[in-house]
Parts: C-alpha cells; structure tokens; sequence
C-alpha cells in the first residue's frame, strides 16, 4: 500500500513544484478539426474533466453531423463547417440549441482567432496553415497537432507565434515528447535529438512486396489509431521526415542534429542527448490522448484515462535503423529540410495529392514518393523553390506544386 493512502503526510519537495498551475477557473478552448482523430481523443479527454474546460468553438471540413452532436455534447458556442454547402444541413442540425452555425474557409479563420485559453490546431494537411496562424496571432495558446502548417510555412508561422508571445505546444507525441525532454535546458547544449518511427506496416515487407500493397493495408497501423493522410505517411515513413521538418521549426535544432531511429513497440517517443553523454526520453504507451493531454494542462498536468505503461509486460523495447531504400520518402524529407526555401512546402503539397492518389487506387505505392520526387525536381524551373514572402506566397507555392504533382499523376 502506499505511503499516502494510510495516511502519512508527504512534506512538499524543495525541488518539485508544488501548487497546482491550472488554477481553479475554466480554461476555454477551440478545437480545429474537432472531427478527426486528434480531434476527438481531445474531446474525450475534456469529457472526464469537464470541471476543467469550456468548449468555445469546433470546426469540422464536412462531416456536419458528427460536428453538429459534438458541438451539442460539449455546448460549444460556434460550431464551423468547412464545406459551404454542408452549411444549410449544420443549421438544421443546431436549431433550438442557442449554438451558432457557420461555413466556409473565412468563418474557419474566424473561429480560430476567437479569443480562448487555448486552441487545439488538429486540421490536416496544408488546409490547416491559415487556421493556424489565425491561432497563433490569437496569443494565447497553441497545441499544435497540423505538422503541415510547420512544413509548409515554418519560418513564417514561428514568426507569427513569436510576435504574439503565443506558448506553442507540440500535440505530435514525439515533439511532446522532446518539449518534456528539454524543458529547462540550453538548446546548444544538444548535440543529437532523435525522434522514433515506428517502421509502418511494411516495416519487414520486401521491395517487392511493397511495391504491390494496396490502400487497406497500408492503413492498417501496427500501434497508433489515426486519420488516413497521416496513416499513409507512417506506411511510406513520409510521416517522421515531416516531422524531422518539423522538429527543426519548432526546437531549432541543427539537420545534421536531427535523427530518426525505427523503434517497432512506438513506446520510446525522443532521445535527446546532450554533451555530457546523457540522453532523456520520455515514455509511454502509443496513446495520443497522453501528448494532447500535455499540451492542454502544460506546465500542470492533467489525468489521462490512458492504459498505464507496464515495462515488464512489454519485455524489451528494440531499435533499428530506418532503410532509405525501401521507405525513400524519409530521405526526400530530409533533403528538402537541408535545401531550405520552399522545399519543404512543394514536398508536402506532392506527397498530399500522391497520398490522395493512393487512396483512390490511382497510382502504386512506391509512385507516393516517386511523385514527390519529380515534383520537386520540376519545382525549380517552375520558380516554386523561391522563399515564401507571406502566407499567401506560401499558397501559391502550394498551389503550383499541386499542379505539377497533379500532371505527374495523370500521366
Ligand atoms: P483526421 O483526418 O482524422 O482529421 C482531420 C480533421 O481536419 C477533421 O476534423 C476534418 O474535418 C478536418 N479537415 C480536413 N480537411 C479540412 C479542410 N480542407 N478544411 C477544414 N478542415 C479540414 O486527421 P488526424 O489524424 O486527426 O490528424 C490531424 C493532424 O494531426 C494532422 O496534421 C496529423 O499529421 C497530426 N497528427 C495526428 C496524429 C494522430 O494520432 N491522428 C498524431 C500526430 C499528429
Ligand atoms: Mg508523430
């Protein structure tokens, strides 16, 4: 039995603080992309804390019923639908319940700059970038799930969460994982930050093998439940060199500091080690509510109604080097992060429309990463590997590297 359930008093730590930082107001929160994986573990964690969080606004892409029960559930003051023709139906659906409807990509900015405690950015892909900077500028507090936005317009979207003095939480477990990790330290004192990849589905299949899968396999995660994009990314490792992309935006780490190891149980989620030969990590079990629960009560914490980590259970952690031959997409990524400019952005938009084509059983497996590939190589004389000015620059560049992946796939 514990110490404390027989009710001996614990004196407080002199080196661990002691008073809880949340406080006993409600934090307000928004939740973009409330539909989608991110969205809803968020949500099932503010239902076993509802003493904590009012729910402000939620938005979905067009999945209005789901977003209408939710925005019902939770009693959120704005609910936003990103289709402008599924904006009739969400009406419908909040009649009588006090909640205001709105639809289309200027109400979704709207919605993210509506003043709150906190904004969870858990849109995917590109589409998340101006939503997110409109949470960003909103200065309070970002918990960042969109990677996307970061690959895409990193510098720019930075920039923005410095002007605003907005604290910047990372929700992709590894990040979280690395933002536990060196909370406290002087960034120059790293000499490797590595993040883990669980290898995919295909972690063990052969070239050929590979080269046949199709679609539901290729969905079929070994350990983390999450939306299709990002589930096709983590099959052709795609997914760790956006977020060696992003690790570089938001710690401001070195490339050639910034590593990948294959880690299959996905239960070690960073090793940053430091010059002194010590490396910190953080662990547990491949859940996302734990990461997200970070973000939303950082620098407190919150209770997560996840599956404990049982070490002894599990037996052994094991760890391998990624095979660039047969996942080349993590090494397109990281040339792209090396190249700098818009590398990164016309890489992301290709891999999104290949992605696309994939699902749509339009293009094999392998032609995800050999049309990022051709992509990038034509984006230079297409003057799509210029530095973005601005947001808009940036979507144009996103833009135009659509339409030459798209020409890649029809031919
Ligand atoms: P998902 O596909 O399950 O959900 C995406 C959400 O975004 C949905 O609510 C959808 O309605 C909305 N959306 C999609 N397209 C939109 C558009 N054009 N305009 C407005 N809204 C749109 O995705 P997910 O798995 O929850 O991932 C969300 C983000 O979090 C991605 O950037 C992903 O890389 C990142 N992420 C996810 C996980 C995970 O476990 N799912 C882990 C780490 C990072
Ligand atoms: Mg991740």
């Amino acid at each position: 039995m514990l110490e404390r359930d027989v009710g001996v008093a614990v004196p407080a730590s002199p080196v661990l603080r002691s008073t809880p930082s949340l406080g006993t107001q409600k934090s307000s929160l928004s939740i973009l992309g409330a539909t989608g994986s991110v969205g809803q573990s968020t949500l099932d964690l503010i239902a076993h804390a509802p003493e904590q969080f009012e729910v402000i606004a939620l938005t979905a892409h067009s999945n209005a019923e789901k977003l209408a029960q939710q925005a019902r559930d939770f009693g959120a003051k704005l609910a936003v639908i990103g289709d402008p023709s599924r904006y009739d139906e969400l009406r419908g659906l909040l009649s009588g319940s006090g909640i205001e409807a709105a639809a289309g990509e200027a109400a979704l900015v709207e919605a993210a700059a509506r003043p709150v405690d906190c904004v969870v950015c858990a849109i995917v892909g590109a589409a998340g970038l101006r939503p997110s900077i409109a949470a960003a500028r909103q200065g309070r507090r970002v918990a960042l799930a969109n990677k996307e936005c970061l690959v895409t317009a990193g510098d720019i979207f930075m920039g923005e969460i410095a002007a605003a003095g907005t604290a910047l939480l990372p929700v992709d477990s590894e990040h979280s994982a690395v933002h536990q990790a060196i909370e406290g330290e002087n960034v120059a004192n790293i000499e490797r930050l590595v993040i883990t990849a669980s290898g995919g589905p295909f972690r063990t299949w052969s070239r050929e093998d590979i080269a046949r899968a199709e679609p539901e396999q290729a969905l079929r995660h070994p350990n983390w439940s999450m939306g299709a994009k990002i589930t096709i990314d983590s099959a052709t490792l795609m997914n760790k060199g956006l977020e060696l992309i992003e690790a570089f935006h938001l710690f401001a780490v070195a490339p050639d500091k910034l590593d990948v190891v294959v880690h299959p149980q996905s239960i070690v989620h960073c090793l940053v080690e430091f010059c002194d030969g010590s490396v910190l990590s953080q662990l547990a079990n491949p859940d996302m509510r734990t990461p997200i629960a970070r973000s939303l009560a950082w620098p407190d914490r919150m209770t997560a109604p996840t599956e404990r980590l049982d070490l002894v259970k599990l037996g052994a952690l094991t760890f391998e080097a990624p095979d660039l031959d047969r996942f080349p997409a993590l090494g397109l990524a990281r040339e792209a992060l090396v190249a700098g400019a818009s590398a990164a952005n016309v890489l992301n938009a290709a891999n999104e429309c290949a992605v696309a084509a994939f699902l749509e059983r339009r293009v094999s497996f392998p032609m995800i990463a050999g049309i990022v590939a051709d992509t990038l190589e034509r984006a230079a004389g297409n003057d799509l590997m210029r530095t973005a000015a601005s947001i808009d620059d940036a979507l144009a560049i996103d833009l135009g590297a659509r339409q030459l992946a798209r020409e890649l796939i029809e031919n």
